[in-house]
């Protein structure tokens, strides 16, 4: 295997189980024309170039990444494809609005599915399962949190169900549940199978998709790269957290690592004693939360949030494995899943998401200029950025849809302060939500100081 393939493979669980070689694609050589240039191979380009190419296969459609299909986040994250607004309902102007909200969910609903019927139409082979998504409070403070969440969430009746820990045990085998929500939009996927078989249904439908082409500038009418310039009536950019690495966008979001670990594959045994119903994703109220799937290949792969920021390098491959996240992450194995105690773990892997400053996700096209972009997922891209794709070839198209009608659109978020206050609000994040933890957990009482971190994070 080659050095390059190694690097590729050790991103994550995914990326390392991909049958088949790793090899880039073709990159840029000289200039090129395009109709629309979409820079980022992840879920937000790929789907960008899908359907647009889907809509109107005349269009020359390429899209330009910097390493190979699916290297970010989007080959690497904890597979829940779930619906659901990214981001708050008050900063979409849409909480007092109950028609337009449950239209906004419904619009993220759909994506779920949407993304089980191009894979089915596709034939990409990434584990789809749509059994819903299990959030578990272990604590009275957690519950009360739950409820609120659940009553606010917007939805109506079957989005959601409250679950009593006798409901639970039905689902799965925790310890110390006190309840749960149990929201049926979610599907479990495997991220890397899915991002890399969406890469081929793209070329299928003959996207042109350059690898190992890094942008250095996106402008109106073209992308520089290292190799050449792609010219293009239309340039879209689908980077995330990336965008923050590119000429003056360093404000734009907070790049926070999100981590994860996975078990080897576990024994029947240890399936029976967890009475995990396979498919179901499940998650916790932990102000740091975990996020949990059961894979096709029968292992718990785990995940979530609270590595370190570093001020100088905030997107850094050093960031993607962290001896403490990794030891907590273990813990919350053991303890919600102690008949996987004991597996041995075989992965630990991590990638950065992209904050907005308010935590809401945006999507825009400009017409006069032909740029576009969409992103800002805080997270939970997977079922949001087929959304994106759909909204963004409407947009360039000139389609008027439900989609370009949805909140999120147009919205732009302010930047974020500059390093180092940058650094220092990522740092009290952390802190202070796994002290925050720390104290519920052993008080069983609500720890109220978090909310002096309510200026930063996702107002309500
Ligand atoms: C560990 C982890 C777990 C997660 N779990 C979930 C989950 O379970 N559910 C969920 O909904 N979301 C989850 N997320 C978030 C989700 O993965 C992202 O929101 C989503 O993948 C974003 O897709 P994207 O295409 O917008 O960005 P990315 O996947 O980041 O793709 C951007 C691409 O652009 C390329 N690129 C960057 N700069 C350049 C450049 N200058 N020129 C060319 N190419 C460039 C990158 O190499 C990359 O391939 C998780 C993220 C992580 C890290």
């Amino acid at each position: 295997m080659s050095e390059l393939e190694k690097r590729y493979r050790e991103r994550s669980l995914w990326l390392d189980q991909l049958s088949g070689p790793l090899t880039p694609r073709a990159s840029l050589q000289g200039d090129r024309d395009f109709d629309v240039a979409i820079v980022g191979a992840g879920f937000t380009g790929l789907w960008t170039a899908y359907y647009l190419k889907t809509l109107q296969p005349d269009l020359r459609v390429a899209v330009l990444e910097r390493e190979i299909a699916g290297f970010g986040p989007s080959g690497r994250n904890g597979g829940w494809a779930v619906g659901g607004l990214v981001g708050s309902a008050k900063t979409f102007g849409i909480a007092h609005e109950r028609n337009r909200r449950l239209r906004a969910l419904r619009a993220t609903f759909d994506a779920v599915d949407e993304i089980g019927e191009v894979a089915r139409r596709e034939q990409i082979d990434c584990g789809y399962r749509k059994e819903g998504a299990l959030t578990l409070a272990t604590s009275d403070p957690q519950w009360v949190r739950l409820r609120a969440r659940a009553a606010d969430s917007g939805g109506e009746e079957e989005d959601g169900r409250l679950l009593s820990p006798a409901e639970v045990g039905e689902l799965v085998a925790v310890p110390g549940v006190r309840g749960g929500w149990l929201v049926p939009h979610a599907a479990r996927v495997d991220p890397a199978r899915l991002v890399r078989g969406l890469a081929g249904a793209c070329e299928r439908h003959g996207v042109t998709i350059l690898e190992r082409t890094a942008a250095v500038a996106i402008e109106p009418g073209r992308v520089r790269c290292a190799g050449g310039t792609v010219s293009a009536p239309v340039v879209l950019r689908a980077t995330e957290s990336y965008t923050t690495q590119l000429p003056h966008q360093r404000p734009r979001y907070l790049p926070l690592y999100s981590l994860m670990i996975a078990t080897a594959p576990l024994p029947d045994e240890a399936w029976a004693a967890l009475a995990w119903r396979d498919g179901l994703l499940i998650d916790d109220s932990h102000y740091l939360f975990f996020y949990a799937q059961r894979t096709v290949d029968g292992r718990i792969a785990i995940g979530g949030r609270g590595a370190p920021y570093r001020l100088r390098s905030p997107i850094d491959p050093r960031n993607e494995r962290n001896e403490q996240v990794r030891a907590r992450l273990v813990r919350t194995l053991a303890r919600a899943f102690p008949a996987a105690a004991d597996a041995p773990l075989t992965h630990h892997w991590g990638g950065p998401l992209a904050v907005p400053r308010d935590w809401s996700m945006g999507i825009a096209f400009d017409r006069a200029s032909g740029l576009g972009f969409a992103g800002g997922y805080t997270g939970h891209g997977v079922a949001a950025s087929n959304m994106s794709g759909r909204t963004l070839a409407d947009l360039v198209l000139g389609r008027e849809s439900d989609l370009t009608a949805m909140p999120w659109v147009g919205h732009r978020s302010r930047g974020w302060e500059p390093e180092p206050l940058r650094y220092l609000a990522s740092t009290a994040i952390v802190h202070m939500l796994g002290a925050a933890d720390r104290r519920e957990d052993a008080t069983g009482r609500p720890a109220h100081r978090v909310r002096l971190l309510a200026p930063f994070l996702m107002p309500r």
